[in-house]
């Protein structure tokens, strides 16, 4: 992986490790839509369903709730279109999921600007 791309597949709790995922590269091109994050998940809204955390398809910007939320749609999304690679909107959180590989994928090198953790002065 010449140039890396800004991610890499990171260890997740529980899981083997050596996980690899074909797809990174779909998220070193993914440009966030300007749109609200705060939009939320369209399958919840339509049923009244109340959502835990929301992920985006960086394929086509699918918003869907995550695993955790009654409806699950980021991942039923997976599996209707096949895109593989959810982003996490939540702001909080700062990775991706490979539904393909079952892979976590994490942004390597937190360096240049905003999350980099200062000594306390
Ligand atoms: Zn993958
Ligand atoms: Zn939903
Ligand atoms: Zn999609």
């Amino acid at each position: 992986m010449a140039g890396g791309p800004g991610w890499r597949v990171g260890l997740d709790g529980g899981r083997p490790q050596g996980r690899s995922c074909a797809h990174i590269g779909l998220l070193a091109t993914y440009e966030p839509s300007p749109q609200a994050p705060s939009a939320g998940c369209a399958d919840c809204v339509s049923r009244g369903w109340r959502w835990v955390r929301l992920r985006r398809c960086v394929t086509c910007g699918y918003v869907g709730c995550c695993d955790s939320s009654r409806g699950m749609h980021a991942h039923g999304h997976h599996v209707l279109s096949g895109h593989p690679v959810a982003l996490s909107l939540a702001s909080d959180e700062d990775w991706a999921w490979c539904f393909t590989d079952e892979a976590f994928l994490v942004r390597s090198g937190h360096g240049g600007s905003g999350h980099v953790r200062r000594q306390p002065h």
